[in-house]
């Protein structure tokens, strides 16, 4: 019988440092290569280590069109999924070949390779693979044991697809095929034959080595975190923003936020809600430095002395300008929102260009033209939905008037923003309301890929595998 283990010795060994219990780099996108040390890859698991018995194939994403660029986005992806594995699988090894990576691991480490394998942007699929030995006979034998799982998992109709990068080996990909189809169909007879609607697909890759999986699953596609530069977001603890964050990370964005709270009216629990979705946004995005910024002496003169229809227009314009000064401190490029353009008062076109106009940096908005369905369902992807719908107010809530200006006009919104002199120096307080909220922003660090921190692993469970696709 093939087993799921066997991979060549002597190839790439890709992760040097595993089974070292050496810390990853803090964060993915400033690791220091010099510090590596090789482990030579004798096929085999460190000492102590529990043996190697499951492989996972994993294909990379929309970066392999990147032509001339792709090894540095390849650099940056691997970089990112080692860091991923120093923490949560800490004796994996990492094996690359062109166009794919292999991770090998003990068993008792799977669930951890696969939750890892689901919140990494970049890649476009996975699967646990057999590796067998280029010959006829080693292939078929693999696919009739594919053919035991798929039938095993209720499935009753399969096809197969081949590819064979290596030319040399003797059966065209389509020789392939029929003569698997053919050796399964003998051997598990409750598997017909479907090439038009199968319930599964046998996969094989003539590579270095042959590869054999089914039941791939999804992978999260994009860019690799890091690839993109920076984004600042502003998160709230509702449904949109994590989303918003989770999106620009899988166009491969790096991120910081800001979260405004006030209290005593927003509660600690509010801010612990945000805290964790930090955390799970963060697990996507290779960490997030989370800022938080005490809004409770702007949101007050907001309230005593503008307009009250005009409350909400003004906090926003207000979080925009301190959300544009941190990010500048944190060589952030652009500013990330939730917003969807009418899907509250404060999101009409004409209140968006309110708020922008406090704005230095360009805003982001990934979900500008998605309804809220659209939305949720990508916060259960993400796994943030549960957490977004805790039931504890957020400062706009808490704040928002109850007859608030649809259309605000920029040049007024100007004014009336100028008088409240937020940021003037000047004004009655002398250093600016606003200025002050950020200087004593708090820093907190979450979703960081650290072994052995608690946080981590409460994020763990967030990141949930994909659905099982069995063509990806
Ligand atoms: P979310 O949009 O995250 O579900 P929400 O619907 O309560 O939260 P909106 O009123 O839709 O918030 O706010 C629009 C956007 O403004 C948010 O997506 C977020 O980017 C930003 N925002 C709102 N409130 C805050 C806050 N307290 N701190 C940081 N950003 C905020
Ligand atoms: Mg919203």
């Amino acid at each position: 019988m093939v087993q799921y283990n066997q991979i060549m010795p002597g190839e790439e060994t890709m992760n040097p440092e595993a089974g070292s219990g050496k810390s990853p780099p803090e964060r993915a996108s400033s690791p220091n290569p010099q510090t590596s040390r090789h482990r030579p890859d004798t096929g085999q698991p460190p000492e102590g280590v529990s043996p190697f018995s499951v492989t996972y194939l994993v294909k990379l994403g929309e970066l392999v069109l990147k032509g001339g660029n792709r090894e540095g986005f390849e650099r940056i992806l691997r970089r990112n999924l080692l860091a991923m594995l120093h923490a949560r699988a800490p004796e994996a090894q990492l094996t690359r070949h062109p166009g794919r990576f292999y991770i090998r691991c003990g068993a008792e480490r799977a669930e951890a390779v696969e939750n890892v394998l689901s919140c990494l942007m970049g890649i476009s699929g996975w699967a646990r693979a057999r590796g067998t030995g280029k010959t006829a006979e080693a292939v078929l034998a693999a696919c009739v044991e594919e053919g035991k799982r798929l039938r095993d998992g209720g499935i009753r109709s399969f096809k197969v697809e081949a590819r064979r990068p290596d030319k040399s080996f003797p059966l065209s990909s389509y020789d392939i095929c029929r003569a698997a189809g053919d050796a399964v169909c003998r051997a598990v007879p409750e598997l017909k034959v479907d090439v038009h609607n199968p319930g599964g697909i046998i996969s094989v890759e003539i590579r270095e080595r042959a590869w054999i999986y089914s039941l791939g699953n999804k992978g999260r596609r994009g860019l690799p975190v890091g690839s993109a530069g920076r984004g600042f977001l502003l998160l709230s603890g509702g449904i949109d923003s994590p989303v918003a964050g989770c999106l620009m990370a899988g166009r491969g964005m790096g991120l910081d936020a800001v979260y405004f709270h006030t209290p005593p009216y927003t509660s600690t629990e509010a801010l612990e809600k945000v805290r964790r979705l930090a955390e799970i946004t963060g697990s996507y995005a290779m960490g997030i430095r989370l800022y938080t910024v005490n809004f409770t002496r702007v949101q007050r003169r907001i309230r005593e002395e503008a307009p009250g229809e005009w409350a909400t227009v003004l906090l926003r314009m207000a979080m925009m300008e301190a959300a544009t000064i941190l990010a500048r401190r944190c060589g952030a490029k652009c500013l990330i929102t939730g917003e969807s353009l009418s899907q509250v008062a404060s999101q009409t076109i004409e209140n968006l260009a309110c708020a922008e106009s406090r704005a230095g940096l360009p805003i982001l908005r990934p979900l500008v033209g998605t309804d809220k369905e659209g939305i949720i369902t990508m916060a259960k992807d993400f796994g943030t939905y549960d957490t977004s719908i805790l039931p504890y107010p957020d400062c706009c809530v808490l704040f928002s008037p109850p007859h608030p200006v649809l259309r605000g006009n920029t040049g007024e919104a100007a004014a009336l923003y100028a008088a409240l002199e937020l940021t003037n120096p000047g004004g009655p307080d002398r250093t600016g309301l606003l200025y002050k909220a950020v200087e004593e922003a708090e820093l907190t660090k979450c979703g960081y890929y650290t072994p052995r921190s608690p946080v981590d692993a409460a994020a763990a469970p967030a990141c949930k595998a994909m659905p099982s696709m069995n063509n990806y």
